[in-house]
């Protein structure tokens, strides 16, 4: 399969789900300011990224997994690397661990979750999408 049409492209890139080219999110995920505000369409093939009001609530059990996964890497990094570190060390580097990459895992959660129910569709509408009521555009 061509990388650019795996869902893993649209991720790591924060690219739209659907065509893998136009831009998910208005800004980067530091840019607190606007940290994890998405455009409400594709501006390449303008296909809308929620289908429903709530839609991108669903990618908090994303964010609460990769932050669990994220918390056991640094533990076991610090189990390998600083074995005699007290619990309190070991406690505070987890927490400043995940604040500095929370922006990240926040908009990796909500891109992960708009690609587990959108796949590659190409940037022009498919025969199917011109014929069925615009459902998700
Ligand atoms: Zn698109």
């Amino acid at each position: 399969m061509e990388w650019k049409r795996t869902r893993l492209h649209s991720i790591v890139t924060f690219t739209c789900p659907y065509c893998h080219e136009g831009a998910f999110f208005v800004s980067h995920p530091y840019d607190l300011k606007h940290a994890g505000d998405l455009h409400k369409e594709c501006s390449v093939c303008h296909r809308r990224y929620s289908i429903e009001p709530g839609f991108y609530y669903g990618a908090m059990y994303v964010a609460y997994a990769l932050a669990v996964a994220w918390s056991v890497s640094i533990y076991v990094a610090m189990a390998v690397l600083l074995p005699n570190a007290s619990l309190l060390m070991q406690f505070g580097t987890i927490t400043i661990g995940l604040v500095l990459v929370g922006p990240c895992l926040y908009a990796l959660s909500k891109i992960i979750w708009a690609n587990l129910f959108f796949g590659y569709r190409g940037v022009e509408r498919t025969k199917e999408e011109l014929t069925v009521a615009p459902k998700g555009r």
